[in-house]
């Protein structure tokens, strides 16, 4: 995958309030100029996804399995992905994006089934709109009960570098924050979530952030890694991340790889063959031990490229500093 998706300074994401890189203000000769990574869309790879209509401009809604919903936002860098998952009794939503659409609107047109949200991890830019669902179920870490206060380090990921098009007319930039949210229900590892004729299991895959979890739908073979895999440069820094963590994590996929048919991440383009699970696991065991070799990037970090796969962590991480 070409790196369309990670234009700006990297530790924004982690760093928003403080990264003086983010915090300058648009120009607003600039604001008239779509960012590269915007000129770039769409993806080629939705074209042969079935796209499903909706309302909503700021969201693009598209069917990747049977009752399974990917839920888009193409207008913001970070290109979150959603999942909206159908049994017969019950709607599962996984993620719930960065806050900006009417999120609980768009779901209420997509299914009539009572909603429990699943976050794969607690990043902010999964976690915007778990405010407006009521049915929340969440492990009991030290960092999701931090993320669940809310926080206000979201007002950068509206500057203009990172937005392509208009944000929706109902949102207000100036009140832009990430607001808190109750979790109803604790999940522990192996823990199973029951739909109604669709079981998903929950898999705890520390690394990316210390809540990170996967969701297996092992009757379907549909695996949901929410930021420990996506088609995408894999972050492996930030508060909280932990490379030898994320490493037993992605040994851990890469044993389901057999069972799994469809790889569904939490960024950029929904769906990718299992095979991926056995390649990342390799990539990054030998960017642990050295064998593939790393650039010094922005912010601190370094770059390893792999035959499939781009990993960033912080330098302090890369092998030659253990
Ligand atoms: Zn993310």
């Amino acid at each position: 995958m070409p790196d369309l998706s990670r234009p700006v300074s990297l530790l924004c994401l982690f760093l928003a309030l403080s990264c003086a890189a983010c915090a300058q203000a648009p120009s607003s000769e600039s604001s008239l100029v779509a960012p590269d990574w915007c000129r770039k869309l769409p993806r080629p790879e939705y074209s042969r996804l079935q796209r499903i209509p909706v309302h909503d401009t700021w969201f693009e809604v598209y069917s990747v399995a049977p009752h399974v919903l990917a839920i888009y936002e193409p207008h913001q860098w970070q290109e979150t992905v959603m999942y909206l998952v159908e049994g017969s009794q019950r709607a599962l939503l996984i993620d719930t994006g960065m806050g900006i659409g009417d999120l609980h609107a768009l779901v209420s047109q997509l299914t009539k089934l009572p909603v429990i949200v699943v976050n794969s991890h607690t990043h902010t830019d999964h976690t915007g709109d778990n405010w407006q669902f009521s049915n929340i179920a969440s492990l009991n870490t030290t960092f999701t009960r931090t993320s669940a206060k809310g926080s206000t380090d979201v007002r950068t990921e509206i500057e203009s570098g990172k937005l392509c098009g208009a944000l929706p007319a109902a949102f207000d930039p100036a009140n832009y924050v990430r607001r808190p949210w109750k979790t109803t229900r604790l999940l522990h590892d192996g823990d199973t979530i029951d739909l109604g004729g669709r079981i998903l299991t929950v898999l705890f895959t520390p690394g990316h952030a210390p809540d990170s979890l996967c969701l297996f739908d092992r009757k379907n073979g549909l695996l949901f890694t929410g930021d420990t895999y996506y088609p995408g440069p894999i972050y492996v820094f930030g508060p909280g991340s932990d490379p030898a963590a994320y490493q037993k994590s992605v040994d851990r996929l890469a044993a389901f790889a057999p069972r799994v048919r469809l790889v569904l991440g939490a960024h950029n383009v929904p769906g990718t063959p299992p095979e991926i699970l056995t390649e990342l696991a390799s990539e990054f065991a030998a960017v642990r031990a050295g064998k593939l070799r790393g650039v010094k990037a922005e912010d601190g970090l370094m770059k390893y490229t792999g035959p499939q796969i781009t990993f960033f962590t912080e330098a302090s991480h890369a092998p030659s500093s253990r």
